[in-house]
């Protein structure tokens, strides 16, 4: 992995942050996942402005300065030399003695690290996954992409246990989002997602599936729908930076549609790959 700590290039064994630092006692910090398929930044630079607008929910400043930490990005990326990779970001409000009030004078803790990307198996996406329901248990923020990630974590190993791709929250019975991804449904030829607002992630795959929904002259309903809607659904999928586009085949052990990938699912797939082989940004 090529790693940068603070702008500077650092050997992986040297890349440590101090005890006190703010992300680590709080989880004060924010996150973004990036992919570059073929040396290509997959729309970086709409991370950059999730991570900008996050700082600002959270008042935290962004010292170092969003291109600079472009540049690095970019830079990183080339000194790795792979060409399909991963880009972690990291910043957290810094290192200050313990306590909750935001400290008067800190900068922040900011870091990028550069893997080879591994992608999902192939079998994935042709046959489709299996996922699970469980509570939202998270904060009502969670339009913030911040570190504290314990209750995603959790509903992720519960996925895992149960031997399935994702855990998909749902408040109250209404369905909001995956631990890690966004969630689609499809039912009578229409697009449901749960509204952009302060009880999802709004996620980068997320809005590039809605541009191409738009573009395959597909009907997209932003409204937030119950657990029942899910199970009843005629297709399934997930998105996530990672995950891209993935066809779900079951809920909670009960199959979706014909119990393999929908058609406009494989659809908005093939149109998602094609945009993976052209953007630059
Ligand atoms: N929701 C949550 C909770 C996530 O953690 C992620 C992935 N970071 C997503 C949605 C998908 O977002 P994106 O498409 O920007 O990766």
């Amino acid at each position: 992995a090529v790693v940068y700590l603070n702008g500077e290039r650092v050997d992986y064994a040297d890349a440590r942050v101090s005890v006190e630092d703010r992300g680590f006692q709080f989880g004060d910090g924010l996150y973004e996942v990036v992919r570059v398929y073929g040396g290509r930044f997959f729309y970086l630079n709409r991370h950059l402005k999730r991570l900008q607008k996050g700082a600002e929910e959270i008042y935290m400043e962004l010292d170092f300065g969003l291109d600079r930490l472009r540049d690095v990005c970019k830079k990183a990326v080339v000194e790795s030399g792979f060409k399909d990779a991963s880009v972690y970001i990291q910043v957290t409000r810094g290192v200050a003695p313990r306590q909750h009030a935001f400290p008067e004078k800190s900068s922040c803790t900011w870091v990028v690290i550069v893997r080879q990307a591994k992608p999902q198996p192939d079998e994935f996406y042709e046959n489709g996954v299996k996922v699970i329901t469980v509570p939202d248990e998270r904060w009502t923020r969670c339009n913030i992409k911040t570190v504290q990630l314990i209750a995603n974590c959790i509903a992720k190993e519960k996925a895992k246990r149960a031997g399935a791709y994702e855990a998909v929250f749902h408040r109250g019975g209404i369905v909001t989002e995956g631990s890690s991804s966004n969630l689609f449904i499809v039912k009578d030829r229409k697009l449901f997602t749960h509204p952009a607002n302060n009880l999802i992630l709004h996620g980068i795959t997320r809005s590039v599936v809605l541009e191409i929904a738009e573009k395959l002259g597909f009907d997209v309903v932003e409204e937030a729908f119950s657990l029942d809607r899910l199970f009843d659904a005629d297709e399934a999928f997930v998105t996530g930076t990672m995950t891209e586009v993935m066809p779900i085949v079951k809920v909670d052990g009960k199959m979706i549609g014909d119990g393999v990938p929908g058609e406009m699912t494989r659809d908005i797939m093939r149109e998602f790959r094609k945009l993976t082989e052209t953007v630059d940004e």
